[in-house]
């Protein structure tokens, strides 16, 4: 039995825990800051803990050595980095709160290359003058889709902020009601026009837009008519929407610029992989759209990026907008973009080198096998510490994209006694690193379509160690 104030007192100075091996051996590692910083952490918690109950304290937990321990595993959690690789076993492909798309080994090996010493970014090398950033994917986007220029951007809803802005600025732009989209909070199309400084026009109603609608609409203010991918909802059962030849037949009478704002930006047809049939990048361009905006990270499985396609006249004038500057994509997402692009030269290699489309073409056979193998692993390891079972349950493509489709497939289903499915998944992602799976029936579900077999054994690590510690 000890009173709280000899514990107290008992406390080990601060400048004395920094000379105790545990932490000077970290001293290369760890800025003195952060270091003092667990030193003061590991002391204050003893102290609320004498504080609260002395009689829960050991006086031998006192001292330098083993409060030093303690500081030492704070100074450690101090240097983790904060963003860091996370396991997705959600099986939602693109995961905005994960980061959407991940990228192909070739574009990670450019991004190395272009990042660490200088690059031609802005350096036409032919001729030593100055070049165009926008260059270095140009023609890459070009032969992929037959457009005739491209500009890239820092993402689509910037993609569709500048061109709406230098196309359209004070002008009408219409949008049929079945495609005055929101995006996940901020992007919603009319208050992306109304920043860009275009006039919406609303035509047409929710479930049914026709032709007529968008004629009767134009008038001599009439800047552009713009089209919508309704990337993230469908309008079901009595519906009509008007589709972009029959919008460019319209424009093109009227003299007046059709934009497609197309979301997810397909390049291939996926339908042999059980996708439904989406507008592809190509046939939106060959139908003659003006301008196709689309994400680099959604479907195309690329950085986050923003793509405009289209009229030469029109890429030009985007470029040449003073928002263009600030929303001008960085060397490292423009060494990924490029690299990714060039993987779409070869279909076959994409599918296989390309994360998003090989996961979206995984053969749901493989996946049973896959996970089936993982679960004889895990039930050795857990060591009837859980109930393991293999489920049949689908992924989803997710990042606003098809969002009806379903990928057949399965998922290891685990429950516990020791914790409620709940807390499972909390120490799942505290682990490192950690794991994201998904609630469903009480059972947490993980399913391999969206975890890459080299971090199975990872994943097994961490799942191991979120069922061994049950001091909670
Ligand atoms: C996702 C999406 C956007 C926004 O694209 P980001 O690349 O996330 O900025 C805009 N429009 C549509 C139709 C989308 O699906």
């Amino acid at each position: 039995m000890s009173d709280s104030n000899s514990l107290l007192r008992a406390l080990p100075a601060i400048d004395r825990l920094l000379q105790q091996p545990a932490l000077t051996a970290l001293a290369e590692r760890c800025p003195p800051v952060l270091l003092k910083e667990a030193a003061q952490a590991a002391v204050a918690e003893l102290r609320r803990r004498i504080l609260a109950d002395p009689t829960t304290i050991d006086p031998e937990t006192l001292s330098e050595e083993q409060v030093a321990q303690v500081a030492a595993r704070h100074a450690l959690a101090r240097l983790a980095p904060n963003l860091r690789q996370v396991i997705n076993a959600t099986g939602t492909l693109l995961h905005t709160n994960l980061g959407r798309a991940p990228l192909a080994t070739l574009a990670l090996e450019a991004i190395v290359a272009v990042s660490c010493r200088y690059s031609n970014l802005e350096l036409d090398l032919s001729d030593g003058r100055r070049g165009q950033r926008h260059a270095h994917v140009e023609e890459l986007l070009c032969r992929l889709t037959g457009a005739e220029a491209a500009a890239v951007v820092n993402n689509n809803a910037g993609a569709v902020y500048l061109a709406l802005a230098a196309l359209a600025q004070g002008r009408e732009g219409i949008v049929s009601r079945g495609e005055l989209v929101e995006i996940g909070g901020a992007f919603r199309i009319p208050e992306v026009m109304a920043a860009s400084g275009v006039r919406l026009v609303e035509v047409g109603a929710t479930n049914k837009t026709h032709p007529r609608d968008y004629e009767n609409a134009i008038n001599e203010h009439t800047g552009l008519l713009l089209k919508v991918h309704t990337s993230n909802y469908r309008i079901l059962g009595f519906s009509a929407e008007v589709s972009g030849a029959e919008l460019v037949q319209l424009g093109r009478r009227h003299g007046i610029i059709v934009m497609e704002d197309l979301g997810s930006g397909m390049l291939f047809d996926l339908s042999e992989y059980g996708l439904p049939r989406e507008p592809t990048v190509a046939e939106a361009v060959a139908a003659g759209i003006d301008i196709v905006t689309f994400s680099g990270d959604k479907l195309l499985g690329g950085p986050q990026a923003g793509i405009l396609l289209g009229r030469r006249d029109l890429i030009e004038k985007i470029r040449k907008h003073p928002m263009a500057r600030a929303l001008r994509m960085d060397k490292l997402t423009l060494a990924a973009l490029e690299a990714t692009l060039r993987l779409y030269l070869d279909r076959a290699r994409a599918l296989r080198e390309v994360p998003v489309l090989a996961m979206l073409a995984a053969d749901p056979e493989e996946l049973r096998l896959r996970t089936e193998n993982f679960a004889t692993r895990a039930r050795q390891a857990l060591n009837s510490r859980a109930t393991l079972s293999v489920v049949s349950t689908p992924a989803t493509v997710g990042g606003g994209a098809l969002p009806l489709t379903e990928l057949a497939g399965f998922a290891l289903a685990l429950t516990t006694d020791a914790v409620s499915v709940d807390q499972l998944a909390a120490r799942l992602r505290r682990q490192s690193p950690p794991v994201v799976g998904r609630i469903a029936d009480n059972q947490l579900l993980l399913n391999l379509r969206t975890v890459a077999p080299e971090e199975e054994d990872a994943l097994l690590q961490s799942l191991t160690k979120a069922l061994a510690d049950t001091d909670e």
